[in-house]
Parts: C-alpha cells; sequence; structure tokens
C-alpha cells in the first residue's frame, strides 16, 4: 500500500479510508486494530466495521478489496486481494486527471453506487416507525386497503420513506383494485433494483429502493399497458410528495 498513502493526494480531493472487516474476535476490538495500524505504519484513517455493513453495501465478501470512487461518488474500480497496486494508482492518476479537465466529463462506472444511503439495523429501527422498519427492511407487506396511498389520486411523486429516493410518480399510478399503491413504471430505471423473491412458496420480483436497500414491494406482468407491468407497492414504504 505504499503507494496509497492518504497523505499523498488529499490536497487533490482525494481521500483514503481504511475499512477493517474482522475476521476474528479479537479483531473487533478498536484498540487492537489501532495498535496494528500504527505497527504497521498506516498513514490513512481506518475504521471497523464489525457489523460487515460496507461489504452488504458493496457486495463484497473479500478482504482487502479496495474501491477507487471519482468526485462524484462512482464507483470507478475495484481490486480484490493483495496487489495491483500499480493498476490501482495508474486509474487514480486517470481519475485525479479527469477532475482537473471540466470539458472530461464523467461518465460511466456503477450508477447503482451513486449516493447509497447505508446504515445499521439499529439506526433503521430508530428513524422508523415499526411499520415502516417491518416493511422496508423486513420485507414485509402491509394489508390491503390499509395503507396512505391506495385510493390517493393527487398528483406528486412517491419517494422511499427511508431515504428520500424519488421512487415513483401519479403519472404512473393506475387503479388495480389490489388495495395496495399501484404503477406501471417507476419514475425511472436507476431509481430501484429487482430482485428474485422466492419467499411463501412464490416466484416473485422484489422491488427494492437502488439508493438504500428498502423493500418497496414486487412488480407482477399483469400490468396495463403499454408497459405490462403492475408495480405493488407498500404505502408504508412511500411517502407521497404533492405536487
Ligand atoms: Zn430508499
Amino acid at each position: 500500500m505504499a503507494g496509497l498513502s492518504h497523505a499523498q493526494y488529499r490536497d487533490q480531493g482525494l481521500t483514503i479510508v481504511g475499512v477493517h472487516s474482522p475476521e476474528f474476535d479479537n479483531e473487533k476490538k478498536i484498540e487492537n486494530v489501532r495498535r496494528e495500524v500504527a505497527s504497521l505504519g498506516i498513514r490513512f484513517p481506518v475504521v471497523t466495521d464489525n457489523e460487515f455493513e460496507t461489504w452488504h453495501a458493496y457486495k463484497v465478501d473479500a478482504w482487502p478489496t479496495i474501491f477507487v470512487l471519482d468526485k462524484s461518488g462512482h464507483v470507478r474500480g475495484k481490486h480484490v486481494g493483495e496487489g495491483g497496486y500499480a493498476q490501482t494508482e495508474q486509474l487514480i492518476q486517470k481519475l485525479l486527471a479527469e477532475q482537473t479537465s471540466p470539458a472530461n466529463t464523467i461518465s460511466g462506472g456503477n450508477e447503482a453506487m451513486t449516493d447509497k444511503v447505508v446504515k445499521t439495523d439499529e439506526e433503521w429501527r430508530k428513524e422508523l416507525s415499526p411499520e415502516q422498519y417491518y416493511i422496508t427492511r423486513q420485507k414485509g407487506t402491509e394489508p390491503a386497503f390499509t395503507g396512505a396511498y391506495w385510493d390517493n389520486h393527487e398528483a406528486g411523486v412517491y419517494t422511499c420513506v427511508a431515504c428520500g429516493n424519488t421512487v415513483f410518480s401519479s403519472d404512473k399510478k393506475f387503479d388495480s383494485g389490489t388495495g395496495w399503491p399501484s404503477f406501471s413504471a417507476p419514475i425511472a430505471e436507476k431509481s430501484i433494483t429487482e430482485e428474485s423473491d422466492t419467499t411463501h412458496g412464490m416466484i416473485r420480483t422484489e422491488i427494492i429502493c437502488k439508493r438504500c436497500g428498502a423493500h418497496l414491494g414486487h412488480v407482477f406482468s399483469d400490468g396495463p399497458k403499454p408497459t405490462g407491468l403492475r408495480y405493488c407497492i407498500n404505502s408504508a414504504a412511500l411517502k407521497f410528495v404533492k405536487q
């Protein structure tokens, strides 16, 4: 890691943070980590991640893993395992050059990582109501015809109740008769993620907030034209913003 010291690029807007995801119990103690960091001569800040939140957020389970983010927070490079320092260094130089040239706009990267909201389970429990927590963090479903929005016909947008990401709009809302707010499309492809859900003896496609990972609902293929899709969303996972 010699070439990757924090001090080296600090004046160019680049920060290096070490995240320690422990393997053994004694590595969970901050004082032990601090001693090792000092003995190895590491000059960048190191934080401990005993709950593996970083691994979950970035979908890795291997260490060491280096992520290189550009100034706008996009993940632009990833290296798993020891070595590869020269390539990482080259990428850093390339990104630093990009950032000093306004004509060279940043494109590509991993959109899913943009602006990610990562919180511990304890934090979500504190911030959300018990119903919101049950639905968004434990993949719950509210009873039909009980939520705030299934019969809402006002014009506006619906944001994720957990993080404020705009996920649906009244333009694409329709009366499905199911008792849940139903939409024929999300506000933008990049605002949600789809995942296969095989719980409760069914094969369904789960809809997740791309920004914070909140469970929002499911999508089914019996919706109206032109998409033919029905996004069946829990009111408790949404917050309506009138426009
Ligand atoms: Zn969210």
